[in-house]
């Protein structure tokens, strides 16, 4: 404990004990507006605690010129202020006969929970897989978005499950008119730079199912033995 007490005082720069009395002593990492720490446990999943943490702090950002942080009133005009305001991004989804939006909106980015609503029409009734996909190339339509968007190296999974590729959402419900509307809460991804980010990457409907990784087969590890993608889109920041 004594060692990060003194840490603390040589980046703040004053003693921590400056009137001997750590009731009254205050740390200020940078004079100014006191911006907080977000400390997240991954992956963060209920009930389940990770031993990895993501660590972020909102950056203080300085007018040219001027040696103190701008204020909470300045950083609306500020660019880097608003980069980690709410966020939403929509991936406009196409396939022979169907069509959708997908949105996506992280109310505290980088790591709030991002929720996903979607609205597509032409669909095959029944379930099919959500994925997003590596890649975000439409040239060849949707077959050449590479594999499930997997920045840790991991197994195919459920979206409940904490071991899975980041891009992996499961499945949605189609009814017999062909219209899947869906609401999906997902705390692996993220619109916000870093690793989970997936911005500019491809989401994919599949042809059937997702088995969730449960299939026993190496195509169920692979991608939920979920088939052939029937439509997609690329996610893109909303204005
Ligand atoms: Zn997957």
């Amino acid at each position: 404990m004594l060692s990060v007490l003194w840490l603390l005082s040589i980046i703040s720069s004053v003693p921590f004990f400056a009137k001997g009395d750590v009731e009254t002593s205050t740390f200020y990492g940078v004079q100014g507006t006191g911006h907080p720490l977000i400390i997240k446990s991954f992956p963060a999943i209920d009930n389940i605690q990770s031993e990895l943490y993501e660590v972020y702090m909102e950056p203080y950002t300085y007018r040219e010129g001027n040696s103190r942080a701008i204020s909470d009133k300045d950083k609306q005009k500020n660019s880097l202020a608003q980069d980690l305001r709410p966020k939403s991004a929509v991936a406009v989804v196409t396939g022979d006969g169907i069509s959708g939006e997908i949105t996506f909106f992280q109310k505290q980015p980088p790591a709030g929970v991002v929720t996903v609503t979607g609205s597509v029409t032409g669909l095959p009734p029944g379930r099919h897989g959500l994925h997003i996909h590596h890649a975000g190339d439409l040239r060849q339509g949707c077959n050449e978005l590479g594999d499930h968007f997997d920045p840790f190296l991991l197994q195919h999974g459920g979206p409940k499950d904490s071991l899975r590729h980041v891009g992996d959402l499961g499945n949605i419900e189609v009814g017999d008119d062909g219209t899947s509307e869906f609401k999906i809460e997902d705390a692996f991804i993220s619109l916000s730079g870093g690793p989970r980010s997936i911005l500019g990457r491809g989401i994919v409907i599949t042809e059937n199912e997702d088995d969730l990784g449960r299939g026993g087969s190496a195509e169920s590890v692979r991608n939920g033995s979920s088939g052939k993608p029937i439509a997609c889109g690329v996610i893109a920041y909303v204005r």
